[in-house]
């Protein structure tokens, strides 16, 4: 293995189909500046919501990415052999005080924030559990974010500047084990990213949202925080984000230049295209990014 030096940053695609043009971008940014800052870069393979996994979905993934010249420097990390590493943080929240367990279905938080919305309350987990499950059974376990000023989050996200986010009224209390007894993301993402040594994020802006969360969770699990670059995300005509579920084309594995060059105009990168190679392609456009995000 090669040692890259202090940076370390991920690619942490979810496997529910094959990598489309918006997913090309967020690989393509984390691995320039992981590149860019002569840093690791790293593939995990976010399977942790089950039901969501297509089969055969990550094996393809990796081998796009490999036949794009994106190649993980360490073993990929799977998500579904991690359960223990999520029980262990769990099991920490839970005996700080920070987890309780929630009887609430979705229906009721739904009728709930209905009615907080008719008295313009905002959208959040209004806390019905909070002080006990009023006889029903626990479904899922949310953590207790703080009230006041110790719920607001502050970050200076690299692409995106200044981000502020009041957990307290934006968010509520939320999910770390979801009804159907799987881990939820954000227990899941802050776990590996944390035991991985994961120095810098770098994904789509569509994740913006769940960063104070993730901070706070950090903190609350004594975890450093990485630094965040958020990158703007694809739209397609209908002004929806690009994905598999708004009918986004896989990529052809046999043109990789192409895709690349766009996805690189995307982030703001000039590639003169046709790049000659993926060599020449990745030696201009990490040139670009480095000069662009030289911190
Ligand atoms: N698995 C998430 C996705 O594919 C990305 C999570 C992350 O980068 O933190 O949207």
């Amino acid at each position: 293995m090669i040692d890259r030096g202090p940076y370390r940053g991920r690619f942490a695609p979810s496997p529910t189909g094959p990598l489309h043009a918006g997913s090309l971008v967020s690989a393509l940014a984390s691995f320039l500046d992981a590149r860019a800052h002569g840093g690791s870069w790293i593939v995990r393979i976010e399977d942790v919501d089950a039901p969501r996994t297509v089969p055969g979905a990550a094996d393809e993934i990796l081998a796009t990415l490999a036949h794009f010249g994106m190649h993980s420097d360490e073993p990929p990390v799977w998500q579904s052999e991690r359960d223990a590493a999520y029980s262990a943080a769990f099991v920490r929240l839970q005996a700080a005080g920070f987890v309780y367990p929630c009887g609430c279905t979705r229906r009721e938080i739904a009728d709930s924030l209905v009615h907080a919305h008719a008295r313009h309350a905002t959208l959040a987990y209004p806390g019905t559990c909070r002080d006990g499950l009023h006889g029903k059974p626990a479904r899922a376990w949310r953590l207790r974010v703080p009230d006041g000023d110790a719920a607001v989050v502050t970050f200076d996200d690299r692409w995106q500047g200044v981000q502020t986010q009041d957990l307290a009224t934006e968010v509520g209390d939320f999910a770390l084990k979801r009804a159907d007894g799987l881990w939820a993301y954000q227990l899941a993402v802050v776990v590996d990213d944390a035991d991985a040594g994961i120095t810098h994020v770098v994904r789509g802006a569509d994740l913006l949202d769940s960063t104070a969360r993730q901070i706070y969770l950090q903190q609350c699990l004594e975890a450093p925080t990485p630094a965040y670059l958020h990158v703007p995300v694809i739209n397609n005509d209908a002004g929806e984000k690009l994905s598999k579920q708004t009918g986004a084309a896989p990529l052809d594995r046999h043109a990789p230049l192409d895709a690349l060059v766009q996805a690189a105009r995307h982030l703001g990168i000039a590639v003169s295209s046709p790049a000659a190679s993926l060599d020449t392609f990745y030696g201009a456009a990490t040139a670009e990014w480095a000069k662009r995000f030289p911190r």
